[in-house]
């Protein structure tokens, strides 16, 4: 039966959320409160994330790229997953509110084909402050004003049997809903449980493998076939 695994970046496969640290190491003014906004449903996140760039000025495109790069790290276990998954033809799918211009650098050193596909916002750098673009809207199925949408872009690649989807947030919900398999974090495992939607705890991508390389869904999708026929 064939897999697919659809993870979320920020706070996921980075141990923090880069664009919470980006806003705490530059603290333009009323960050937070844009922040709140956007956690009580208040603000869409497409706005918020907009509205929280938009006090960034562009000219400080290298400096946080240098900050992130120097802050960010990958949860553990993140290139082992990657690496079995890739040995075993099952698609990675990365889906992220984040912005291209620092996830792209912190994944450049895992190679490209470990990726079905990267999932993100672009931003443009034209004076003076940076504007988010989005590559990647709401289709008609989603009223959410997502930014990057998740589901809308778990409608339009490649299906699979068993969906598994990775998060740690409230923007990772509607993704989970629509999953076979979740793996939850923080927020979100707090809002799965609270809404009774099953979902498996985790720390690090270690804990995620283990139990793909056991669940009953998932195991054969995750046996490497050395003696067989596959190349
Ligand atoms: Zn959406």
């Amino acid at each position: 039966m064939s897999v697919r695994i659809f993870c979320d970046f920020d706070g996921t496969m980075t141990v923090t959320d880069n664009i919470l640290m980006i806003m705490e190491h530059y603290n333009p003014p009323n960050w937070r409160s844009i922040v709140e906004d956007m956690m009580r449903g208040t603000r869409s996140i497409r706005d918020g994330v907009g509205s929280l760039f938009s006090l960034i000025p562009s000219a400080l495109r290298e400096d946080i790229v240098r900050t992130v790069m120097d802050k960010a790290t990958l949860r553990p276990g993140v290139l082992g997953l990657l690496t079995h998954a890739h040995a075993c033809g099952v698609p990675f799918y990365v889906v992220s509110g984040g912005i291209d211009f620092f996830i792209r650098p912190i994944l450049a050193h895992i190679p490209p084909s470990y990726f079905a596909g990267v999932y993100c916002n672009s931003a443009s750098f034209d004076p003076p402050t940076i504007t988010i673009t989005w590559p990647h809207p709401c289709g008609d199925a989603c009223t959410d004003d997502c930014g990057m949408c998740k589901t809308t872009v778990m409608r339009h690649v490649p299906f699979a049997h068993t969906t598994i989807v990775i998060g740690d947030s409230i923007t990772d919900y509607n993704a989970a809903k629509q999953a076979d398999i979740v793996f939850a974090r923080a927020h979100l495992y707090r809002h799965c449980l609270a809404h009774g939607v099953p979902c498996i705890a985790y720390e690090t991508f270690y804990d995620i493998m283990d139990t793909l390389v056991h669940d009953a869904r998932t195991r054969d999708a995750f046996t490497l076939h050395r003696l067989g026929g596959r190349s």
